[in-house]
């Protein structure tokens, strides 16, 4: 078979465990599959990288730079000896480490005297955690004897927009990527860092946060590959976030549509793209635990036969903010919902649900916490006019989705979910179902979130083993 495996941070937390990826990339190779790995950072880095280039450009000091530059090539120079062993290997990889840090380090001088972080530039830094990981698990897997070779995801052939932070994939992408990788099949195991990919003009973008989920798919499409398996800290896709309610059961078959609501509606264990390229050519995406390979995790399939469940699992975005337009001038005045939308729209601002009352004199909104302000200007200021009489604002708010194909044509199932709520005495701030009827999604105050999904969980059986 020829798969595309990628690890996430925890996978690759360390020496010890990159060598364990390699040996099981290895295991997997020398059954007879082809393979690509595709490596996030490890655990932590990005954030920490973030959180310094953050803190440079607003303090404007260069001491503590100094400090996180050490940190950092200590993390990584112990990381490269825990995965390699004492050999030529090490060598080459941390001096590989060393130049890349000191490139590093050039840059966040600069946001330093700069003062400056511009969008383009965070991706920039942030590139280096996948950056740092690669030719570390690349070294590992020379050091099992088998050949390797490390890639950017521009080097792959993956060729994005220039919407640094959430760039896309241009359609160039998939043939570059099979005329670079494909030919190193036979020969080796090839290495690409999740997550970043470049402009056409050759500047670093990245996928978004999580997003090496999504370089996974890219590559997976691009090569045709049979599968493309997502390996994790968890058992696969859970009928809820286990920190939440720790009983969350393994969610063995699931359709491509309900993973995309299911990552859509705030479920973190997948970047909510990840699953489009795989269905180019319906190539299934499996979700395993790195720490337990046998246990067979989640398999997600373009049309799953016959599923009884009708919820399949809970899911909960936070940090989101809810604002409520409102004004007697709405009722009847055509248009109102289209400006409203075109305005936010050209003012970036992210939308996750919406809800107008049938007399029509109000309309609410759910948006990305960070939008909040940016979406209320610019609704302000487009209807100065007075149609619109007050704008409210809510920022503490969680949106909350049960998702299921199964729900399609099951009557009954909002009922049952607002009655459980109900008795539960979760208070529902706004109610919204896709026409998909694949799912349910409410907002309630940031404390209710908690509760809503255990009670939910609870009423639809999803403790339960499958
Ligand atoms: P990766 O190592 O690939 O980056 P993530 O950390 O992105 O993996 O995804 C796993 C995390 O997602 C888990 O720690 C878990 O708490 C969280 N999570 C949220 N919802 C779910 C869900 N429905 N199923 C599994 N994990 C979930
Ligand atoms: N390292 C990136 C992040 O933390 C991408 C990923 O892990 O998928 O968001
Ligand atoms: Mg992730």
């Amino acid at each position: 078979m020829r798969l595309v495996m990628k690890f996430g941070g925890t996978s690759v937390g360390d020496g010890g465990r990159m060598k364990h990826v390699a040996e099981l990339a290895k295991e997997y190779r020398d059954s007879g599959n082809e393979i690509v790995l595709v490596t996030s950072a490890l655990s932590g880095v990005t954030d920490a990288l973030l959180r310094n280039a953050k803190e440079a450009s607003d303090s404007g000091k260069t001491s503590s730079i100094k400090e996180f530059i050490a940190d950092l090539t200590k993390q990584h120079h112990k990381a490269a000896h825990d995965a390699i062993g004492q050999n030529g290997i090490v060598e080459k990889v941390t001096g590989e480490i060393d130049s890349r840090i000191e490139e590093l380090e050039k840059a966040l001088i600069g946001i330093c005297y700069l003062g400056e972080l511009t969008a383009r530039s965070i991706d920039y830094i942030s590139s280096y955690g996948e950056r740092l990981a690669a030719p570390i698990l690349c070294g590992s897997i020379n050091s099992l004897g088998v050949k390797s070779r490390s890639f950017t995801g521009g080097e792959a052939g993956i060729i994005t927009t220039d919407e640094y932070g959430n760039a896309k994939p241009l359609e160039i992408t998939y043939s570059l990527i099979k005329e670079r990788i494909e030919p190193l099949l036979n020969d080796g195991i090839p290495v690409v860092t999740g997550f970043i990919g470049e402009t056409e003009s050759g500047i670093i973008t990245t996928l978004g946060r999580g997003g090496s989920d999504f370089s996974a798919s890219i590559i997976g499409a691009a090569l045709k590959a049979d599968e493309i398996w997502l390996w994790k800290e968890v058992h696969g896709i859970l009928t809820t976030d286990p920190k939440i309610v720790p009983e969350a059961q393994t969610i063995p078959v699931i359709s491509y549509i309900e993973a995309m609501e299911l990552s859509y509606f705030g479920a973190k264990v997948l970047h909510p793209r990840a699953i489009e390229p795989a269905i180019r050519h319906g190539i299934p995406v499996r979700v395993k635990n790195t720490f337990h390979p046998d246990f067979p995790g989640t398999i997600v399939v373009k049309d799953q036969k016959q599923s009884k469940d009708i919820v399949k699992a809970v899911t909960v975005i936070r940090n989101v903010a809810l604002i409520n337009i409102s004004g007697a001038g709405m009722v009847g005045t055509i248009g109102v919902a289209a400006r409203v939308f075109t305005t936010l729209a050209n003012a970036g601002v992210n939308i996750i649900m919406i809800s107008q009352g049938s007399s029509e004199a109000n309309i609410s909104l759910v948006v990305d916490e960070n939008h909040l302000e940016r979406a209320v200007k610019s609704i302000k200021s487009e209807f100065k006019n007075g149609i619109i009489k007050e704008v409210t604002q809510d920022s503490n708010i969680s949106v909350v989705a049960v998702v299921g194909a199964g729900m399609a044509n099951t009557p009954g199932v909002a009922g049952r979910v607002f009655g459980a709520l109900g008795k539960a005495k979760v208070n529902v701030i706004m109610i919204s179902q896709g026409s998909s009827q694949h799912n349910i999604s409410f907002a309630v105050s940031g404390e209710g979130a908690k509760k809503a999904v255990q009670v939910l969980h609870k009423e639809f059986g999803l403790e339960l083993s499958k």
